[in-house]
Protein backbone atom coordinates (compact mmCIF):
# COMPACT_ATOMS: atom_id res chain seq x y z
CA UNK A 1 0.00 0.00 0.00
CA UNK A 2 1.76 3.45 -1.24
CA UNK A 3 0.42 5.77 0.86
CA UNK A 4 1.46 9.52 -0.15
CA UNK A 5 0.92 13.11 1.17
CA UNK A 6 0.55 12.47 4.60
CA UNK A 7 -0.24 15.39 6.65
CA UNK A 8 2.05 13.56 9.81
CA UNK A 9 4.03 10.53 9.25
CA UNK A 10 2.07 9.18 12.77
CA UNK A 11 -1.15 9.20 10.54
CA UNK A 12 0.89 5.78 8.99
CA UNK A 13 0.40 3.71 12.10
CA UNK A 14 -3.22 4.54 12.26
CA UNK A 15 -3.83 3.34 8.61
CA UNK A 16 -1.82 0.03 9.47
CA UNK A 17 -4.35 -0.27 12.81
CA UNK A 18 -6.80 -0.08 10.10
CA UNK A 19 -5.47 -2.62 8.00
CA UNK A 20 -4.91 -5.17 10.60
CA UNK A 21 -8.58 -4.38 11.97
CA UNK A 22 -9.97 -5.18 8.53
CA UNK A 23 -7.61 -8.17 7.99
CA UNK A 24 -8.39 -9.47 11.34
CA UNK A 25 -12.37 -9.65 10.83
CA UNK A 26 -13.51 -12.73 11.27
CA UNK A 27 -14.66 -15.09 7.79
CA UNK A 28 -17.29 -17.28 8.50
CA UNK A 29 -16.81 -20.48 6.41
CA UNK A 30 -19.10 -23.57 6.68
CA UNK A 31 -20.20 -22.07 10.23
CA UNK A 32 -16.75 -21.87 11.64
CA UNK A 33 -15.23 -18.71 12.28
CA UNK A 34 -11.64 -18.25 10.35
CA UNK A 35 -9.13 -15.72 12.18
CA UNK A 36 -6.25 -14.17 9.58
CA UNK A 37 -3.82 -12.08 11.21
CA UNK A 38 -1.41 -9.47 10.03
CA UNK A 39 2.36 -8.76 9.93
CA UNK A 40 2.83 -5.16 8.66
CA UNK A 41 5.99 -3.24 7.67
CA UNK A 42 6.30 0.51 7.48
CA UNK A 43 9.30 2.06 5.63
CA UNK A 44 9.52 6.02 4.49
CA UNK A 45 10.63 7.12 1.10
CA UNK A 46 12.80 9.39 2.43
CA UNK A 47 16.30 8.97 0.90
CA UNK A 48 15.43 6.32 -0.42
CA UNK A 49 17.06 5.63 -3.98
CA UNK A 50 14.26 3.61 -6.00
CA UNK A 51 10.88 1.49 -5.43
CA UNK A 52 12.51 -1.78 -4.82
CA UNK A 53 14.56 -0.39 -2.16
CA UNK A 54 11.14 1.04 -0.69
CA UNK A 55 9.88 -2.43 -1.00
CA UNK A 56 13.08 -4.31 0.57
CA UNK A 57 12.85 -2.09 3.76
CA UNK A 58 9.30 -2.81 4.49
CA UNK A 59 9.44 -6.08 3.66
CA UNK A 60 12.50 -6.31 6.02
CA UNK A 61 10.29 -4.47 8.61
CA UNK A 62 7.51 -7.18 8.03
CA UNK A 63 9.77 -9.56 8.86
CA UNK A 64 10.97 -7.87 12.26
CA UNK A 65 6.72 -7.67 13.25
CA UNK A 66 7.00 -11.53 12.22
CA UNK A 67 9.87 -12.23 14.80
CA UNK A 68 8.29 -10.02 17.42
CA UNK A 69 5.53 -12.31 17.35
CA UNK A 70 3.07 -11.36 14.41
CA UNK A 71 0.00 -9.89 14.18
CA UNK A 72 1.08 -6.23 14.77
CA UNK A 73 3.19 -3.67 12.77
CA UNK A 74 7.06 -2.36 12.71
CA UNK A 75 8.66 0.59 11.00
CA UNK A 76 11.64 0.43 9.35
CA UNK A 77 14.84 2.15 11.57
CA UNK A 78 18.42 2.31 11.35
CA UNK A 79 19.28 -1.16 13.31
CA UNK A 80 17.25 -2.80 10.45
CA UNK A 81 19.43 -0.59 8.07
CA UNK A 82 22.27 -2.15 8.91
CA UNK A 83 20.94 -5.98 9.53
CA UNK A 84 18.86 -5.44 6.13
CA UNK A 85 22.26 -5.07 4.32
CA UNK A 86 24.06 -7.48 6.00
CA UNK A 87 20.63 -9.99 5.14
CA UNK A 88 20.55 -9.08 1.72
CA UNK A 89 23.99 -10.02 1.01
CA UNK A 90 23.47 -13.08 3.08
CA UNK A 91 20.58 -13.89 0.81
CA UNK A 92 23.07 -13.18 -2.36
CA UNK A 93 25.76 -15.36 -1.01
CA UNK A 94 22.74 -18.14 0.21
CA UNK A 95 21.48 -17.93 -3.59
CA UNK A 96 24.77 -18.26 -5.66
CA UNK A 97 25.72 -20.72 -3.35
CA UNK A 98 22.67 -22.81 -3.99
CA UNK A 99 22.45 -22.02 -7.66
CA UNK A 100 26.57 -23.31 -8.23
CA UNK A 101 26.20 -26.47 -5.47
CA UNK A 102 28.20 -24.68 -3.56
CA UNK A 103 26.48 -25.57 -0.09
CA UNK A 104 29.05 -26.79 2.08
CA UNK A 105 28.67 -30.10 4.52
CA UNK A 106 30.73 -30.84 7.63
CA UNK A 107 30.18 -34.03 9.54
CA UNK A 108 29.85 -34.37 13.19
CA UNK A 109 30.11 -38.22 14.76
CA UNK A 110 27.88 -39.84 16.99
CA UNK A 111 29.04 -42.46 19.28
CA UNK A 112 27.69 -45.50 21.23
CA UNK A 113 28.74 -45.76 24.53
CA UNK A 114 30.78 -46.95 26.59
CA UNK A 115 33.25 -48.10 24.06
CA UNK A 116 32.79 -44.29 21.68
CA UNK A 117 32.12 -45.96 18.41
CA UNK A 118 31.09 -44.23 15.90
CA UNK A 119 27.35 -44.79 14.71
CA UNK A 120 25.95 -42.67 12.97
CA UNK A 121 26.46 -38.72 11.59
CA UNK A 122 24.92 -35.34 11.63
CA UNK A 123 25.22 -33.50 8.26
CA UNK A 124 25.51 -29.66 8.78
CA UNK A 125 25.38 -27.37 6.95
CA UNK A 126 28.09 -24.44 6.42
CA UNK A 127 28.24 -21.17 3.34
CA UNK A 128 31.25 -20.46 2.21
CA UNK A 129 32.02 -16.63 1.11
CA UNK A 130 33.14 -15.12 -1.68
CA UNK A 131 35.82 -14.00 0.98
CA UNK A 132 36.43 -17.68 2.05
CA UNK A 133 34.99 -16.97 5.26
CA UNK A 134 32.71 -19.26 6.55
CA UNK A 135 29.14 -18.74 7.81
CA UNK A 136 27.39 -20.99 10.60
CA UNK A 137 23.91 -22.06 10.03
CA UNK A 138 22.24 -19.42 12.62
CA UNK A 139 23.68 -16.66 9.84
CA UNK A 140 21.86 -17.94 7.44
CA UNK A 141 19.35 -21.08 8.05
CA UNK A 142 16.61 -18.53 9.42
CA UNK A 143 17.37 -16.44 6.07
CA UNK A 144 17.09 -19.50 3.94
CA UNK A 145 13.73 -20.06 5.67
CA UNK A 146 12.05 -16.76 4.85
CA UNK A 147 13.31 -16.71 1.46
CA UNK A 148 12.36 -20.43 0.63
CA UNK A 149 15.47 -21.51 -0.44
CA UNK A 150 16.20 -23.84 2.69
CA UNK A 151 14.02 -26.01 0.58
CA UNK A 152 16.92 -26.31 -2.06
CA UNK A 153 19.68 -25.72 0.55
CA UNK A 154 18.39 -29.04 2.45
CA UNK A 155 18.19 -31.05 -0.68
CA UNK A 156 21.26 -30.11 -1.64
CA UNK A 157 22.57 -31.37 1.94
CA UNK A 158 20.59 -34.27 1.56
CA UNK A 159 22.03 -35.77 -1.63
CA UNK A 160 25.41 -34.66 -0.93
CA UNK A 161 25.55 -36.09 2.35
CA UNK A 162 23.81 -39.39 0.59
CA UNK A 163 26.77 -39.85 -1.31
CA UNK A 164 29.28 -38.99 1.36
CA UNK A 165 27.84 -41.76 3.20
CA UNK A 166 27.60 -44.83 0.57
CA UNK A 167 31.29 -43.54 -0.01
CA UNK A 168 32.05 -44.59 4.40
CA UNK A 169 30.01 -47.19 4.04
CA UNK A 170 31.32 -49.39 1.57
CA UNK A 171 35.02 -48.38 2.63
CA UNK A 172 35.34 -47.70 6.38
CA UNK A 173 32.19 -48.18 7.97
CA UNK A 174 29.47 -50.34 6.42
CA UNK A 175 26.64 -49.83 9.23
CA UNK A 176 27.39 -46.11 9.75
CA UNK A 177 23.96 -44.03 9.29
CA UNK A 178 23.54 -40.09 8.43
CA UNK A 179 21.17 -37.88 10.04
CA UNK A 180 20.09 -34.83 8.35
CA UNK A 181 17.51 -31.86 9.68
CA UNK A 182 14.41 -31.72 8.17
CA UNK A 183 12.86 -28.12 7.92
CA UNK A 184 9.41 -27.36 8.24
CA UNK A 185 9.01 -26.24 4.35
CA UNK A 186 10.82 -29.34 3.60
CA UNK A 187 8.34 -31.54 5.49
CA UNK A 188 5.01 -29.85 4.21
CA UNK A 189 6.20 -30.44 0.66
CA UNK A 190 4.31 -32.59 -1.06
CA UNK A 191 7.04 -34.57 -3.00
CA UNK A 192 9.13 -35.37 0.81
CA UNK A 193 8.91 -38.75 0.00
CA UNK A 194 9.85 -39.05 -3.45
CA UNK A 195 12.96 -36.29 -2.58
CA UNK A 196 14.00 -38.99 0.09
CA UNK A 197 14.03 -42.13 -1.23
CA UNK A 198 15.70 -39.90 -4.59
CA UNK A 199 18.51 -39.17 -2.26
CA UNK A 200 18.75 -42.75 -0.97
CA UNK A 201 18.31 -44.87 -4.26
CA UNK A 202 21.27 -42.45 -6.22
CA UNK A 203 23.36 -43.14 -3.63
CA UNK A 204 22.64 -46.74 -3.45
CA UNK A 205 21.59 -46.31 0.29
CA UNK A 206 19.38 -48.62 2.27
CA UNK A 207 16.28 -46.69 3.95
CA UNK A 208 17.79 -47.83 7.59
CA UNK A 209 21.14 -46.14 6.85
CA UNK A 210 19.16 -42.31 7.30
CA UNK A 211 17.94 -40.48 9.91
CA UNK A 212 15.96 -37.42 9.83
CA UNK A 213 15.67 -34.71 12.54
CA UNK A 214 12.78 -32.45 13.39
CA UNK A 215 12.36 -30.03 16.10
CA UNK A 216 9.71 -30.63 18.19
CA UNK A 217 7.93 -26.88 17.07
CA UNK A 218 7.80 -28.32 13.32
CA UNK A 219 6.70 -31.37 14.24
CA UNK A 220 3.53 -30.26 16.90
CA UNK A 221 2.91 -27.63 13.95
CA UNK A 222 2.94 -30.01 11.46
CA UNK A 223 -0.46 -30.92 9.32
CA UNK A 224 -1.86 -34.05 9.17
CA UNK A 225 -0.24 -34.94 5.48
CA UNK A 226 3.14 -33.85 6.91
CA UNK A 227 2.88 -36.32 9.50
CA UNK A 228 1.32 -38.94 7.18
CA UNK A 229 4.55 -38.27 4.89
CA UNK A 230 6.96 -38.89 7.96
CA UNK A 231 4.62 -41.86 9.22
CA UNK A 232 5.52 -43.58 5.59
CA UNK A 233 9.06 -43.03 5.64
CA UNK A 234 9.03 -44.77 9.36
CA UNK A 235 7.36 -47.40 7.48
CA UNK A 236 9.83 -47.98 4.52
CA UNK A 237 12.65 -47.73 7.29
CA UNK A 238 14.09 -44.36 7.78
CA UNK A 239 14.48 -42.84 11.17
CA UNK A 240 12.81 -39.79 12.34
CA UNK A 241 13.96 -38.25 15.58
CA UNK A 242 12.85 -34.94 17.38
CA UNK A 243 15.60 -32.72 17.86
CA UNK A 244 16.60 -30.33 20.65
CA UNK A 245 13.93 -32.33 22.82
CA UNK A 246 12.97 -30.82 25.94
CA UNK A 247 12.72 -26.99 24.35
CA UNK A 248 9.48 -27.09 22.83
CA UNK A 249 5.56 -27.98 23.86
CA UNK A 250 5.59 -31.72 23.28
CA UNK A 251 3.30 -33.69 25.66
CA UNK A 252 3.32 -36.56 26.59
CA UNK A 253 0.94 -38.00 24.85
CA UNK A 254 2.51 -36.49 21.49
CA UNK A 255 5.31 -38.72 22.37
CA UNK A 256 2.43 -41.54 21.59
CA UNK A 257 1.18 -39.78 18.15
CA UNK A 258 3.67 -38.70 16.55
CA UNK A 259 5.68 -40.85 13.56
CA UNK A 260 8.95 -40.92 15.79
CA UNK A 261 12.21 -43.15 16.53
CA UNK A 262 14.47 -41.25 18.82
CA UNK A 263 15.19 -38.59 20.68
CA UNK A 264 17.81 -35.79 21.03
CA UNK A 265 18.21 -34.23 24.41
CA UNK A 266 18.68 -30.75 24.25
CA UNK A 267 22.33 -29.30 24.73
CA UNK A 268 21.00 -26.65 27.04
CA UNK A 269 20.08 -29.84 29.70
CA UNK A 270 23.50 -31.02 29.17
CA UNK A 271 25.12 -28.07 29.90
CA UNK A 272 23.33 -27.28 33.68
CA UNK A 273 24.09 -31.27 34.53
CA UNK A 274 27.15 -30.47 36.65
CA UNK A 275 25.93 -27.75 38.25
CA UNK A 276 21.83 -28.09 39.03
CA UNK A 277 21.51 -31.50 39.45
CA UNK A 278 17.94 -31.20 38.63
CA UNK A 279 19.13 -30.42 34.75
CA UNK A 280 21.24 -34.28 35.46
CA UNK A 281 17.58 -35.95 36.18
CA UNK A 282 15.85 -34.15 33.50
CA UNK A 283 19.07 -35.74 31.32
CA UNK A 284 18.46 -39.25 32.82
CA UNK A 285 14.64 -39.26 32.78
CA UNK A 286 14.22 -38.59 29.06
CA UNK A 287 16.88 -41.55 28.44
CA UNK A 288 14.33 -43.99 30.55
CA UNK A 289 11.36 -42.26 28.87
CA UNK A 290 13.06 -42.90 25.54
CA UNK A 291 14.20 -46.47 26.28
CA UNK A 292 10.76 -47.26 28.05
CA UNK A 293 8.94 -46.14 24.56
CA UNK A 294 10.97 -47.87 22.48
CA UNK A 295 12.78 -45.03 21.09
CA UNK A 296 16.08 -44.30 20.60
CA UNK A 297 18.02 -41.67 22.49
CA UNK A 298 21.07 -39.36 21.33
CA UNK A 299 22.37 -36.94 24.45
CA UNK A 300 23.92 -33.78 21.97
CA UNK A 301 26.16 -31.27 23.62
CA UNK A 302 28.44 -33.55 25.19
CA UNK A 303 31.80 -31.15 26.72
CA UNK A 304 32.73 -32.53 29.65
CA UNK A 305 33.88 -35.62 30.55
CA UNK A 306 31.62 -35.38 33.62
CA UNK A 307 28.69 -35.04 31.44
CA UNK A 308 29.74 -38.26 29.37
CA UNK A 309 30.77 -40.08 32.42
CA UNK A 310 26.47 -38.87 33.27
CA UNK A 311 25.27 -40.36 30.76
CA UNK A 312 27.67 -43.85 30.01
CA UNK A 313 25.80 -46.58 30.68
CA UNK A 314 22.13 -45.40 30.08
CA UNK A 315 22.08 -46.73 26.42
CA UNK A 316 21.84 -43.22 24.74
CA UNK A 317 23.97 -42.08 22.29
CA UNK A 318 26.65 -39.19 22.69
CA UNK A 319 27.61 -36.34 20.20
CA UNK A 320 29.35 -32.97 21.16
CA UNK A 321 32.47 -31.41 21.36
CA UNK A 322 34.30 -33.62 23.44
CA UNK A 323 34.21 -36.10 21.27
CA UNK A 324 34.30 -34.69 18.15
CA UNK A 325 33.53 -31.22 16.54
CA UNK A 326 31.58 -30.90 13.19
CA UNK A 327 34.42 -31.37 10.32
CA UNK A 328 34.80 -31.57 6.88
CA UNK A 329 34.27 -34.76 4.91
CA UNK A 330 38.15 -35.54 4.51
CA UNK A 331 38.68 -35.13 8.42
CA UNK A 332 36.01 -37.66 8.66
CA UNK A 333 37.23 -39.65 7.11
CA UNK A 334 40.49 -39.99 8.80
CA UNK A 335 38.65 -40.63 12.03
CA UNK A 336 37.14 -43.30 10.98
CA UNK A 337 40.34 -44.81 9.22
CA UNK A 338 41.46 -44.90 13.15
CA UNK A 339 38.60 -46.13 13.96
CA UNK A 340 39.09 -48.70 11.68
CA UNK A 341 42.74 -49.28 12.79
CA UNK A 342 41.65 -49.48 16.95
P1 LIG B 1 21.15 -29.05 15.51
O1 LIG B 1 20.53 -29.90 14.47
O2 LIG B 1 20.64 -29.17 16.91
O3 LIG B 1 22.72 -29.35 15.43
C1 LIG B 1 23.58 -29.41 16.53
C2 LIG B 1 24.31 -28.11 16.70
O4 LIG B 1 25.01 -28.15 17.94
C3 LIG B 1 25.39 -27.89 15.62
O5 LIG B 1 25.49 -26.47 15.43
C4 LIG B 1 26.63 -28.38 16.33
O6 LIG B 1 27.82 -27.83 15.85
C5 LIG B 1 26.37 -27.93 17.74
N1 LIG B 1 27.10 -28.72 18.73
C6 LIG B 1 27.43 -30.01 18.67
N2 LIG B 1 28.10 -30.41 19.76
C7 LIG B 1 28.21 -29.32 20.55
C8 LIG B 1 28.82 -29.07 21.83
O7 LIG B 1 29.38 -29.95 22.47
N3 LIG B 1 28.71 -27.82 22.34
C9 LIG B 1 28.06 -26.82 21.65
N4 LIG B 1 28.02 -25.62 22.22
N5 LIG B 1 27.49 -27.00 20.44
C10 LIG B 1 27.56 -28.25 19.90
P2 LIG B 1 25.48 -25.83 13.99
O8 LIG B 1 26.28 -26.64 13.02
O9 LIG B 1 25.84 -24.40 14.18
O10 LIG B 1 23.97 -25.95 13.54
C11 LIG B 1 22.98 -25.23 14.21
C12 LIG B 1 21.60 -25.60 13.75
O11 LIG B 1 21.37 -25.21 12.40
C13 LIG B 1 21.34 -27.10 13.79
O12 LIG B 1 21.05 -27.48 15.11
C14 LIG B 1 20.16 -27.21 12.84
O13 LIG B 1 18.97 -26.90 13.52
C15 LIG B 1 20.46 -26.12 11.83
N6 LIG B 1 21.01 -26.73 10.61
C16 LIG B 1 22.29 -27.03 10.30
N7 LIG B 1 22.37 -27.60 9.07
C17 LIG B 1 21.10 -27.67 8.59
C18 LIG B 1 20.52 -28.17 7.37
O14 LIG B 1 21.17 -28.72 6.48
N8 LIG B 1 19.15 -28.06 7.23
C19 LIG B 1 18.38 -27.50 8.23
N9 LIG B 1 17.04 -27.43 8.03
N10 LIG B 1 18.90 -27.04 9.38
C20 LIG B 1 20.24 -27.12 9.57
MG1 LIG C 1 20.11 -31.79 14.38
MG1 LIG D 1 19.85 -30.15 18.27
Amino acid sequence: ILCENLADPIEITRIAGRVEAAISAPIWWLGQSLNVTASVGIAFGSGVRSAEELIRHADTAMYQAKQLGKDRYEVFDDDMRIRSTSRVRVEQDLRTAIDNGQIEVHYQPIFALPERRIVSVEALARLRLPDGNQLMPEAFIPVAEDTGMIVALGTSVLRSACQQLSRWRSQLAPDLQLAVNLSARQAARPDLCAVVHAALTDAGLPAVALALELTESVLLEAARSTLGKLGELRQTGVDIGIDDFGTGYASLRSLRELPVTFLKVDRSFVAGMTEHPQDAVIVRTVIRLAADLGLGCVVEGIETTAQLGGITGSGARAQGYLLGRPMTAEHFTELLQEQQQR
